[in-house]
């Protein structure tokens, strides 16, 4: 092994020594070999002693040069393998110290740049290093803070609660302290907060021979965090104040609610007085002009006894007057029905056309001077309705018609189907009515103000009957009209067929037609 190791100087001495030991060598063998022949082999025969002097002196001795020479020849290889590889190992030495040095120095610039404070101390707290990084947080130069104790940066209050005495304690427990968020002081005073890592310094005994502290200045983010946490705080505040006030408003409105139901509760209660009292003084009213109706026609009748002429008169104008009020009496108490939820429908098939001749026989029997005029209406089917209720409907549109138009006017009447329903018009060639009035008829004691025309005798209720009934049926009612030409008012009823195959539908069919 030690020939691996062996200069070419050594490899020189070694051949030196060889060559002056082996002639030695070899005459000391030849000198055995001789003995040994003039004592053993001189007894052999003379071919035998031949063979082994041949042996001895023709083969012996090129093998032991053989051998010697190649002992030599790999004694030299390995020599020469063990020098490259020795001196390949000290390339690659002297390559991993270099690569070390720059890492060293690499990490020496890191540490001497970084924007982070990096700070050496040895165990009296005696500062050793100050980078860069130290210098821009704490504002001493290397010059003014190397050699002082670090107590330098350190807040006196900071000290005073006992912050370095804990640090020390860390130092000798656990040999570091991370991410402890603390205050410093800089050179002008100002405290700076701090994110502090410190690290025992050990040696090859791993006894504590210094500190290494990494301080990052957190100033800012600790700054921006707190102006969060106060901004979530006021909105906090902000958030349960609101939610107060939502809760005091939402208070109030439950409180107005409760008002308003009460409020609701009695005002429907003073409507069901009112409707009772309607309809109390309808019925008190209904009786005694029934009677005075009864009494007036019998005055009236051709053989009652004379009267002057005058007398007569003036009899009709009451009788006028008291149908007025039958009908306005008569017209109250189908509302304050109707709206009471009262009104009984009694639903049957009929023919809407007899219906509808039969009408106007009793207008014209009243001797009214309006010509009326339907044409011959063929197959329209059975209309599915109350019969009563449907007569008065078309009773009101046709009093309407004779109302709102010259005397003598033309009134036509007339009936269709749509499959489905029955449509019954009623047009006149009167006054019209101004086109944003005409739906507004429909409702509740609504009249078309008509300052400037002839005024006409009625109370706004008629057509809200009619659409009232109408609609209780499953129809519907509308009118068409132009001012000063005349209006059609239309209604529709379901056809028999659908409701008598549906008698469920029988009382309360859908609608159809427009309005
Ligand atoms: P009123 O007793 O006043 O006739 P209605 O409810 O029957 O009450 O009618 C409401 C209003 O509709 C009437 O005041 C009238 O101005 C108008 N009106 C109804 N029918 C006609 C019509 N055929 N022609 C013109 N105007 C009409």
């Amino acid at each position: 092994m030690t020939w691996l190791f062996l200069t070419s100087k050594d490899l020189r001495a070694r051949l030196v020594w060889l060559r002056n030991v082996l002639p030695f060598a070899l005459f000391a063998l030849v000198l055995a070999y001789q003995f040994f022949s003039s004592s053993v082999l001189n007894t052999f025969s003379r071919e035998l002693h031949l063979l082994f002097d041949l042996i001895a002196y023709g083969i012996i001795g090129p093998v032991v040069t053989w051998f010697t020479l190649s002992w030599v020849i790999t004694k030299v290889t390995e020599g020469e393998r063990a020098r490259a590889e020795k001196a390949q190992a000290e390339r690659e030495q002297r390559r991993a110290v270099e690569a070390a040095q720059e890492q060293e120095r690499l990490l020496a610039a890191v540490c001497a740049n970084s924007a982070d404070a990096i700070v050496t101390m040895d165990n009296t707290g005696i500062i050793r290093t100050w980078n860069r990084g130290a210098e821009m947080i704490f504002g001493y130069r290397a010059d003014e803070a190397i050699g002082k104790h670090f107590r330098l940066i350190v807040p006196a209050d900071v000290e005073q609660r006992g912050e370095l005495a804990w640090l020390d304690q860390q130092m000798r427990e656990q040999n570091f302290v991370r991410n402890f968020q603390t205050e410093r002081l800089t050179k002008d005073g100002r405290r700076v907060v701090i994110d502090l890592t410190r690290t025992a310094l050990l040696n090859e005994q791993t006894e504590i021979i210094g500190t290494s502290a990494i301080a990052r200045d957190i100033t800012e983010r600790v700054r921006a965090a707190q102006a969060i946490q106060q901004l979530n705080l006021e909105l906090e505040t902000k958030v349960v104040e609101r939610t107060r006030q939502l809760a005091a408003a939402t208070e109030e409105l439950r409180r107005r609610n409760a008002e308003l139901e009460k409020a609701n509760r009695e005002l429907q209660k003073l409507d069901e007085l009112k409707s009772e009292f309607v309809s109390m003084v309808s019925h008190e009213l209904r009786a005694p002009l029934t009677n005075i109706n009864g009494s007036l026609e019998l005055l009236l009748q051709d053989d009652a006894p004379a009267h002057d002429r005058n007398h007569r008169e003036m009899l009709q104008i009451v009788q006028e007057q008291t149908m007025r009020l039958t009908r306005l009496v008569q017209g109250i108490l189908n509302v304050s029905r109707i709206e009471a939820g009262k009104l009984v429908l009694q639903p049957q098939a009929f023919n809407i056309v007899a219906l509808i001749e039969k009408v106007i026989g009793v207008w014209d029997s009243r001797g009214v001077a309006n010509r009326f005029e339907h044409p011959a209406i063929l197959n329209l089917p059975s209309v599915w309705a109350d019969r009563d209720r449907t007569e008065e409907i078309l009773f009101n549109l046709i009093d309407n018609a004779i109302k709102y138009s010259p005397e003598g006017a033309m009134i036509r009447l007339d009936a269709q189907s749509d499959g489905r329903f029955a449509i019954v018009s009623v047009s006149d060639r009167g006054i019209g009515i101004p086109p944003n009035e005409v739906d507004k008829i429909f409702e509740k004691f609504h009249r078309v103000d008509r300052r400037d025309a002839a005024e006409n005798y009625g109370h706004g209720l008629g057509l809200y009957i009619c659409r009232r009934l109408v609609q209780a049926q499953g129809g519907k009612i509308w009118a068409e009209s132009v001012l000063g030409e005349g209006s059609t008012f239309r209604f529709s009823l379901p056809l028999a067929g659908r409701g008598e195959l549906e008698p469920s539908n029988a009382k309360r069919p859908s609608g159809g037609g427009r309005r």
